[in-house]
């Protein structure tokens, strides 16, 4: 007997922006909603005043309950050890503002430019090293738009254009299609690459219309998730990525070396796999960038090329992410070798 067809469902407008709207923000209210008992954090109050908490239900939900070490909670929580002054810890730690061309566009590097198209994200990631950005002056509000486009048209040798954030996919698919649009229009421009935590973080936000303009665009289009544990990818996140890889999205993810997060060779190798049972490719291993107020999370580089042994070890070659560190200055992210 025939099958019937699966019949996608379509996600109401107004859903995934509901959930970005009524993610949680308060410390004290996650901690009870997870039922944590508030002095495994103490004074997540104030570090929370030096940088927002925000957790959407979807990821909430993927949270274990009475685990004050779990992997996701520790990525958002806020934490009092956030506060404690670390030397070489800056607000900038990769110079992005010496690479800002026109407010908004970042051209660092040959051949692609950034474009930081929202501060809004999703979620609060804790590590973020965006998490001083001075997004009032440098988010590229629709008034300069122009500017960067030129940019990018009088720029002949980029033929690759990012959408950065903050998250991209916080944009509504109107604005994305605007501006996805322009750039299509740019003839040198072969890819258009997106970089967005919203597939593992509020997988409804990818929606039928979203896959669709991503996919019916003259440049490839190429999706960089950003997960850091196995956890992250539940069933729904498994469900928008396998329609984004089936509707010809090229799928890699880069994740961020964390303490306690992801930094044991089993957690990585489980990231690994469950990320192909996705459909996505590791792409980069982060460094920790060493942002104010994210020491905490520092795996120092001799154990993370150890971790790195073990991992290649375990793993086929194209399983196992480039290990990378990002300098202020330097003309690309560079690998990080062992023996
Ligand atoms: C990371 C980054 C890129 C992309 O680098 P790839 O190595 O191509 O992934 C481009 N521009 C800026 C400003 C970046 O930070
Ligand atoms: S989603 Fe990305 S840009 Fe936003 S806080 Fe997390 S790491 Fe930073």
């Amino acid at each position: 007997m025939k099958m019937p067809k699966p019949v996608i469902p379509v996600t109401p407008a107004s859903s995934w922006q509901s959930q970005l709207a009524h993610a949680v923000t308060d410390p004290l209210q996650l901690l009870q909603i997870l039922g944590i008992d508030p002095s495994r954090f103490p004074q997540c109050q104030l570090a929370h005043q030096g940088f927002q908490l925000k957790v959407p239900q979807s990821y909430l939900a993927k949270i274990r309950p009475g685990d004050p070490k779990d992997p996701l909670l520790l990525q958002v929580m806020a934490n009092a050890q956030e506060m404690t002054p670390a030397e070489g810890y800056t607000h900038d730690p990769v110079g992005d503002l010496d690479a800002v061309r026109t407010p908004g566009l970042l051209h660092k590097y040959a051949g692609r430019v950034l474009l930081v198209t929202t501060s809004a994200c999703a979620v609060h990631c804790r590590y973020c090293f965006r998490r001083h950005f001075p997004y009032e002056t440098q988010q590229p509000a629709r008034q300069h738009w122009q500017a960067a486009l030129d940019y990018i048209q009088s720029h002949p040798d980029v033929t690759e254009v990012i959408l950065s954030g903050g998250d991209p996919l916080s944009l509504s698919d109107q604005k994305l299609a605007e501006l996805i649009a322009e750039l299509d229009n740019i003839p040198h421009l072969k890819r258009l690459r997106i970089h967005s935590r919203i597939p593992v973080v509020v997988p409804d936000r990818v929606t039928r219309d979203l896959i669709n303009l991503l996919a019916g665009i003259r440049m490839q289009s190429c999706m960089v998730i950003h997960a850091n544990h196995a956890q992250e990818l539940g069933v729904a996140e498994y469900r928008v990525l396998q329609q984004l890889k089936q509707a010809g999205i090229m799928l890699l993810n880069q994740s961020v070396l964390l303490k306690a997060v992801n930094d044991r060779a089993d957690t990585l190798v489980a990231l690994s796999e469950r990320l192909y049972e996705c459909g996505v490719l590791p792409y980069y291993l982060h460094l920790l960038d060493p942002v104010a107020g994210a020491r905490h999370f520092d795996v120092p580089q001799t154990e993370a090329l150890a971790l790195m042994n073990t991992v290649r070890a375990s793993l086929p070659g194209y399983l196992v992410p480039q290990l990378v560190r990002e300098t202020a200055g330097e003309n690309s992210k560079k690998p990080v070798f062992g023996l």
